[in-house]
């Protein structure tokens, strides 16, 4: 009787749900559909030495496509992934095709290219997370120095004596972890010295407004912070070679964003690994 109660309670909201709620429920059902028949797509965006402007590495970042080609946005699926549930085995697919890329990009002779894999909170509490990451490296024979986590400050705060065990474990076997869209979170500053990173990514709302003097003094805050802990940083969204210049004036190591490279996939990105190497061998030549 009480379940007879219950699903009756049950059908009485359906229709009571706003139109939101139905399209929400309607992208998470394609979106498991599209992931199980593989329409799901890896892209990659070139980060840079500043210094240099050799591409150093890649961030590796979601892609899918409707039915009729359109990008929805990961702002817009990545969450409702996270929702659902989704997000942990398509996250272990991204790590594994990454992975699967990354060794790629080693046979072609590029031996020291990093690799950076976002990681949500949820796959943080997937016990076998760890685990896993280490499969998927030792499978391929990459090794674990090229690969980077990025992981947000939410991750951080999310369950901190698990999240340092994890982050600790994998550390130790060689991964390097960053704090993604820094300064961005609601966090204290505290984790930053408990929390076994290697990198912090500037926000992009910050390296895209430097003109605005507080933008400008919190990127420097950041990568003042970022010299004395030891770590790296590097700038998202650099869109303008006057903020690239800006960000190396800071003292930013490296970059990330449209002025250098947008995502792209595999194929185009194995082009423009080895027409930037060929310039260097001209160059070298002359
Ligand atoms: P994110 O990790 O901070 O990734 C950087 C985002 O900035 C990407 O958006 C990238 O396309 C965009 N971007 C890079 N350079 C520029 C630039 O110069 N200008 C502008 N306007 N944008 C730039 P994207 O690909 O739409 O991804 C959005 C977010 O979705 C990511 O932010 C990340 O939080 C999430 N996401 C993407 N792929 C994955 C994934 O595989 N797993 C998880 N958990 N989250 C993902
Ligand atoms: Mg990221
Ligand atoms: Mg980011
Ligand atoms: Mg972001």
């Amino acid at each position: 009787v009480a379940k007879k109660a219950k699903s009756g309670n049950y059908a009485f909201y359906i229709p009571s749900m706003d139109g939101e709620t139905q399209s929400r429920l309607k992208i998470i059902r394609n979106l498991q559909q599209d992931f199980k028949r593989e329409k799901l797509q890896v892209w990659y965006q070139p980060q840079i030495n500043l210094v240099t402007r050799e591409i150093i590495g890649v961030e590796a970042l979601l892609r899918w496509q409707d039915d009729k080609g359109a990008f929805i946005s990961p702002e817009v699926f990545v969450p409702l992934a996270e929702y659902s549930g989704l997000i942990v085995d398509i996250g272990k697919w991204v790590l594994a095709e990454s992975v699967r890329r990354l060794k790629m990009l080693c046979l072609l002779g590029y031996e020291n290219f990093r690799m950076a894999v976002n990681v949500s909170v949820l796959q943080f509490r997937d016990s076998e997370f760890v685990d896993y990451v280490k499969y998927i490296l030792d499978i391929h024979g990459v090794p674990p120095s090229l690969l980077e986590l990025e992981i947000t400050e939410s991750v951080v705060m999310d369950e901190p004596e698990i999240v340092i065990q994890s982050l600790q474990s994998l550390k130790d076997f060689g991964v390097s972890i960053a704090i993604d869209d820094f300064g961005t979170g609601f966090s204290s500053l505290s984790y930053i010295q408990k929390m076994p990173l290697d990198r912090l990514k500037i926000d992009r709302s910050f390296v895209n407004d430097l003109d605005n003097g507080k933008n400008a003094f919190i990127a420097q805050a950041i990568v003042n912070l970022g010299l004395q802990l030891g770590l790296t940083t590097i700038a998202e969204g650099v869109e303008h070679e006057e903020q690239a210049e800006q960000m190396l004036a800071l003292g930013t190591d490296e970059a990330q964003g449209y002025l250098f490279g947008k995502p792209m996939p595999y194929t185009e990105l194995r082009k423009f690994v080895l027409a930037q190497n060929s310039d260097k061998v001209v160059q070298e030549d002359t």
